[in-house]
């Protein structure tokens, strides 16, 4: 007998039992409701199909758990559960929940992606192994605007991935009505709020919002209006301390919260509400809070009861993260814990990051002490040059200890989300993070009933009806630390790769980052894994994946990075070695000199149009997924940096200074000229005609030698 085709779904069902037969299903599906669902036209869409009054003539059925054959009750009774029946005959689904009925539909919507109108029959018995299972996307640190169509793209793929909570991280990325002009550009309006808001409810997704309380308000903080909240040692200068903490003490900053929260609460009606509180930096410590008599963890703590007693007035609870109370009350000799207010231990709900592992003994400490918890990972996107696809087992091992420990639920979370990339490019692991929530860990599966290749198939196929590997191939060579790419360029592989080109102006500043990395052969091998990488991004530029999801063309983004990376190096390399040789012949040959400047000048404007590609991949980029605009800006800048570089180097050749040396084009030339003293041959510089002008400026911190002096003196 032919063995079965395994099956490719995303999360994978805990129960299947292959029958024999197949059900061929007509092009026009419809459903019947024997069972009344809220979700039913959510159902209707995601499968196209139409309500039908009868039972008989339907493809699909809803039927109650209890009607469901003894065998299936049990997982269609549960929270979110469901059962599917199909048979030669058409297909029930058991329920007792609306998103039981949705997640039972999405499953079957997946099954003919597979199997197209002729399903093999089968029993699904299944429901998820952790209540909550969320993403987040993060919108201020990386300046990402809110982009509408995005989000009405982005929530039903998370609901066909049973993902049922979508964090939105804003701090002054919304538009509060009670604090007119604070928002950023292209922000989220109340109105755009509650839409996404409806639509999240069709697909069975919570939409919770996040908003900073007392650390990393540095988004109002950085404003004079609001300056004077900041919380700073006493004793220190205010004005000069750096703006990012709420003083918890002042009641116009509770008020200015108060207003923040009420705002958010009339436009999301999510039960829970994440108020921040990680990596609060300085608490307790200005004039007003150190005379209060109380210790950091009772301010920290009664901070947070007070807005909570604020949400529990709107019918909510708060969230806040786990670092702060890790810090006070997780160390064997501390009585942290005894001296939490039991309103506090009820309400809050705890939000456990580790990204890099599993973090058992966290949430263990969490759970036994009665907090309900969500364990939380990341996509790491704040330090990729592309998604790592790895990542996905530092998922595994947090959920799994989640699991273990038994809390309410897990999320994957995105912070700065900027230079050139978004949350959508890292959706492989919005896939693993659903796959692993909804079934758990078991044996040496990915998640339980899927290897790592079936996974991998999996969301080639579900996420965009790719029927091989190309795709994850593609993000295995971009991403994998020890892929044919990404090892040339250790210990700047991650991070390093987008800054170099995204976060400066400076032209120079990729030869400067990789010239060392580069020797003995290593470009060549580092551009043949570059190239590679395009001829698998050109297989899936010609699939009908890139014609039907119009997200997925922005996958090539760190492809191009790397590619003008690469042209910049060489370019770098090129008029070096004009440089170079003009100097040997400057005061011998001062035709020749003239000349090989003049090459390098050429060189160095026609490396002008190399970037045209890579910004207007930014500029889409900004329209349809909210990339940041300053990174545009750099680009824009970077393109006056080399005209301008090559303005002086034609000007050299009337020059009589002895060339500078070419690492001082990128220091002194194109950068701030930062010296605790006098820069090398500085004289000259200050001698250039007004335009090439430089000087050197102090680095902002005392030296050394005369701290080390006065520390002596006072014997400290
Ligand atoms: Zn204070």
């Amino acid at each position: 007998m032919k063995t079965p085709e395994k099956l490719l779904l995303l999360p994978m069902p805990h129960k299947v039992k292959r029958t024999d037969g197949h059900l061929k299903l007509p092009t026009q599906l419809s459903i019947h409701p024997g069972q009344d669902t809220i979700l039913l036209p959510t159902i209707l869409d995601e499968l196209s199909a139409d309500l039908s009054k009868n039972n008989d003539a339907a493809s699909i059925s809803l039927l109650t758990a209890k009607e469901a054959p003894r065998r299936l009750r049990a997982m269609s009774e549960k929270e979110e559960g469901y059962s599917l029946e199909i048979t030669s005959s058409g297909i029930d689904i058991y329920a007792s929940s609306d998103a039981g009925f949705l997640y039972g539909a999405m499953t079957v919507r997946q099954l003919l992606q597979q199997f197209g109108g002729k399903i093999p029959c089968m029993e699904i018995g299944d429901a998820p192994v952790l209540a909550t299972r969320g993403i987040q996307l993060s919108f201020p640190q990386g300046q990402t605007a809110y982009r509408p169509a995005y989000m009405k793209h982005l929530v039903p793929w998370l609901a066909r991935m049973k993902i049922n909570e979508l964090y939105l991280y804003l701090e002054s990325f919304f538009d509060f009505p009670s604090l007119p002009h604070m928002a950023g550009p292209d922000a989220m309006t109340p109105a755009q709020a509650r839409s996404l808001d409806k639509l999240c409810k069709r697909y069975n997704i919570t939409l919770i919002p996040m908003l900073n309380t007392l650390g990393h308000c540095g988004e109002l903080l950085a404003t004079q209006r609001f300056n004077h909240l900041n919380e700073y040692v006493a004793g220190t200068e205010r004005r000069l301390s750096r703006p990012f903490n709420f003083c918890s003490s002042s009641a116009e900053v509770r008020k200015l919260v108060d207003g923040m929260l009420n705002d958010l609460c009339d436009c999301f009606s999510s039960p829970i509400f994440h108020v921040g509180g990680d990596e609060v930096s300085c608490i307790g410590k200005c004039p007003v809070c150190s005379k209060l008599n109380k210790d950091e963890l009772e301010i920290y703590v009664d901070y947070f009861d007070r807005v909570f007693d604020v949400l529990e007035s709107r019918g909510k609870r708060g969230g806040i993260w786990g670092d702060m109370l890790l810090k006070y009350c997780a160390s064997e000799d501390s009585d942290g814990l005894s001296r939490i207010p039991q309103s506090f231990l009820e309400r809050a709900v705890i939000f456990d990051w580790e990204y890099s592992a599993g973090s058992l003994k966290s949430l263990q400490f969490f759970v036994n002490s009665g907090f309900k918890t969500i364990a939380c990972s990341s996509t790491h996107l704040c330090y990729s040059s592309s998604v790592w696809p790895y990542q996905r087992d530092n998922q595994r091992a947090l959920f799994k200890d989640a699991i273990t420990v038994d809390t309410q639920g897990g999320m994957t979370t995105a912070w700065a989300n900027w230079l050139g990339l978004q949350e959508e490019q890292f959706n492989y692991l919005h896939a693993s993070g659903a796959a692993l929530l909804w079934s758990g860990v078991k044996g040496k599966d990915f998640a339980k009933g899927l290897d790592v290749s079936s996974f991998e198939s999996a969301y080639c196929l579900q996420r965009y009806g790719l029927t091989d590997g190309t795709l994850t191939e593609y993000l295995h060579i971009l991403g994998n630390a020890s892929g044919p790419i990404l090892k040339h360029l250790v210990p700047y592989h991650a991070l390093e790769v987008r800054k170099c080109i995204y976060h400066t102006d400076n032209v120079l500043r990729v030869w400067v980052n990789y010239a060392e990395l580069f020797q003995d052969g290593k470009f060549k091998q580092y551009k043949a894994g570059v190239a590679d990488a395009r001829k698998l991004w050109e297989k899936i530029n010609k699939t009908d994946a890139i014609k039907s999801d119009p997200y997925l063309k922005y996958f090539e983004g760190p492809l191009l990075v790397h590619e003008l990376l690469a042209l910049r190096y060489e370019m770098t390399e090129e008029i070096y070695a004009f440089y170079d040789k003009a100097a040997a012949v400057q005061y011998t040959d001062r035709k020749a000199f003239a000349v090989l400047l003049d090459k390098a000048a050429k060189r160095l404007e026609a490396h002008l149009v190399d970037s045209k590609q890579i910004e207007s991949y930014l500029r889409n980029g900004r329209r349809s997924l909210g990339f940041d605009k300053s990174t545009l800006n750099r680009m824009r800048a970077t393109r006056g940096g080399i005209k301008e570089l090559s303005a002086y180097i034609k000007h050299l050749k009337k020059s009589h200074r002895p060339l500078p040396v070419f690492q001082q084009l990128h220091n002194t030339f194109m950068e701030e000229f930062l010296t605790d003293w006098y820069g090398d041959r500085e004289h000259e510089w200050a001698d250039e005609s007004p335009r090439f002008v430089r000087f050197s400026k102090t680095p902002m911190r005392a030296t050394t030698a005369a701290v080390a002096k006065a520390a002596k003196e006072t014997g400290d």
